[in-house]
């Protein structure tokens, strides 16, 4: 199969003076994933990394005001649409919880749907995603890109983050909300000050992927509750408060009626 070759594989838009988000558009909708980068006075983190077909450092640092500052990786968990470009940062984080996921992914590592099981296919149809293609991407970055050569490379974690850990920039703290049900692993990044919340597969204006239903349900209450002025979601655009309670509305009933 020959897929035409993209313009460029990464979109970016800056969303305040300090917040950057990237997105990779020929990656079929259920794995194109947000990513985001947050800028600090002393320190800058990507907060995810996308799929890996292209490589995402040299992208950032064009972007970032002073290339030079410490960039760090956190993950928010380990799937293969948000971990692809961790192996490119020297300072990678994630949830202990997820941290082997992210050293050796044991998931889909590859671009060919049909590596995907059955039933995992079926729960997206279910979720609402459309059917995949039989590449995850619809274009290459670049002239004799081989998409069957792709695989997806972890690396280990050089911290962890728990809850209640602290994200410094110099500037802004993160707090760390460890966010499971999506993932055992999944993170948040909450900054109560100003209300923004980067949350991460916990969340997102699109179809939810609970694998833990009773897990998630809590994870979801709890974040209902939390006064935010802005969620930026692991996937889809950006919304407020008002959205974030009629999403957890929405998704409650379908998961106390799940077994589990
Ligand atoms: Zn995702
Ligand atoms: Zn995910």
């Amino acid at each position: 199969m020959s897929l035409p070759v993209a313009e460029r594989w990464f979109e970016t838009k800056r969303l305040d003076a300090t917040t950057t988000l990237l997105l990779e558009p020929h990656v079929h909708i259920l794995e194109q994933a947000n990513m985001f980068l947050i800028e600090g006075r002393d320190r800058d983190v990507i907060l995810d990394s996308g799929m890996g077909v292209a490589p995402l450092r040299p992208v950032l640092d064009a972007l970032r005001a002073d290339p030079a500052k410490p960039l760090a990786h956190v993950a928010s968990h380990a799937h293969i649409d948000h971990i692809g470009g961790v192996h490119e940062f020297g300072e990678r984080l994630i949830h202990p919880a997820e941290a082997d996921d992210m050293a050796e992914p044991k998931g889909i590592r590859s671009l060919r749907s049909a590596d995907f099981a059955p039933e995992t296919r079926q729960m997206f149809l279910d979720a609402g995603y459309p059917p995949l293609w039989e590449l995850l991407i619809d274009a290459v970055p670049w002239e004799g890109y081989d998409p069957d050569a792709y695989l997806l490379q972890g690396a280990p974690a050089t911290g962890l983050l728990e809850e209640g850990d602290a994200v410094d920039l110099g500037d802004r703290v993160f707090e760390v909300l460890h966010l499971p049900g999506h993932s055992p692993g999944g993170i948040g990044l909450w900054e109560a000050e100003t209300g923004v919340l980067f949350s991460g597969d916990a969340i997102y204006d699109g179809p939810l992927i609970p694998v833990e239903p009773a897990v998630y349900a809590r994870t979801l209450r709890r974040l209902r509750d939390l006064p935010v002025s802005i969620v930026h979601g692991g996937h889809d655009p950006s919304f407020g408060r008002d959205r974030l309670r009629a999403i957890v509305d929405a998704c409650l009933p379908k998961l106390e009626a799940a077994p589990g």
